[in-house]
C-alpha cells in the first residue's frame, strides 16, 4: 500500500504558500483543503456544521477551534482525501494540532512542511506588491520603477493600504505569536522539514518537492521494515 501525503504547510503572510499548496496538490492529485474553502463550502452545503459556522460568522464572530476542527475532521474524512491531502492555513494553534494528530490516528504519518521566510524579506517582498487601481491586477515592480502601469490594462499602479511596511510587520508579529508554538510543537519530528523560502517560486517548489519526496521514502522504508516482521 502506498503511504498517504498527509500534508500540512506552514509558512508566514506574503511567502507564497497558498500557491504551492495548490500547485503541490494538482501535481499529486490530492486535495488542497484550505480553511477558508472548507469554511465557504460548508455553509453552501447547508449541513449542521455549515450552518453553526455561518450563524457564527454572521454574528460577527470568529469560527472557534471546536467547530474548525469538526469541518476539517470532516473534510479529511472524505473519500478523495484517501490518498492524502495538503492543508492550508490549518493549524493555526497547538490545540488545533493535537485536534489534527488525534484526527489521523489510524491515517498515516503527518508531514510538516514550514516554507522559512525571513521578515525583512517579506517586507521587502511585499513593498514592491502593487496593484493596479483599475483591474485589480497584482504585480511587482521593480525598486527603481518610475511610476509604472498595469501591463494588463494600463491602469495606474497602487501600494495596498495593507502591504505598508508597518501593516506587514504588524501582521508578521501576529503570525510568528501564533506560529512559534506550532512550529515548536513539530519539529522535533522525523517527518517535520523547515525549508528555504526566501528564493524563487520554482527554487521554493522544487525544495518543497524534495522535501516531501524525502519523507514519503522515509516513510515507505519504515513501512516496508514493518511488513517483513
Ligand atoms: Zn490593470
Amino acid at each position: 500500500m502506498s503511504v498517504p501525503i498527509n500534508l500540512v504547510v506552514l509558512g508566514p503572510p506574503g511567502a507564497g504558500k497558498g500557491t504551492q499548496a495548490v500547485e503541490l496538490a494538482q501535481q499529486r492529485r490530492i486535495p488542497k483543503i484550505s480553511t477558508g474553502d472548507i469554511l465557504r463550502e460548508a455553509v453552501q452545503s447547508g449541513s449542521e456544521l455549515g450552518q453553526r459556522a455561518k450563524a457564527t460568522m454572521d454574528a460577527g464572530r470568529l469560527v472557534d477551534d471546536e467547530l474548525m476542527i469538526a469541518i476539517v475532521r470532516e473534510r479529511v474524512s472524505r473519500p478523495d482525501a484517501a490518498g492524502g491531502f495538503v492543508l492550508d492555513g490549518f493549524p493555526r494553534t497547538v490545540s488545533q494540532a493535537t485536534a489534527l494528530d488525534e484526527i489521523m490516528s489510524g491515517q498515516g504519518a503527518l508531514l510538516v512542511v514550514d516554507i522559512a521566510v525571513p521578515d525583512d524579506a517579506l517586507v521587502a517582498r511585499l513593498a514592491r506588491r502593487r496593484v493596479c487601481g483599475q483591474c485589480g491586477d497584482t504585480t511587482a515592480v521593480e525598486a527603481d520603477a518610475e511610476t509604472p502601469r498595469c501591463a494588463r490594462c494600463g491602469g495606474e499602479l497602487v501600494l495596498r493600504s495593507d502591504d505598508t511596511e508597518s501593516v506587514v510587520r504588524q501582521r508578521l508579529r501576529v503570525y510568528h505569536e501564533a506560529t512559534k508554538p506550532l512550529v515548536d510543537y513539530y519539529s522535533s519530528r522525523a517527518t517535520f522539514r523547515s525549508i528555504d523560502g526566501d528564493r524563487s517560486p520554482e527554487a521554493v517548489r522544487q525544495a518543497l518537492n524534495e522535501a516531501v519526496d524525502e519523507v514519503l521514502g522515509m516513510l515507505h522504508a519504515g513501512a516496508g521494515a514493518g511488513a517483513d516482521r
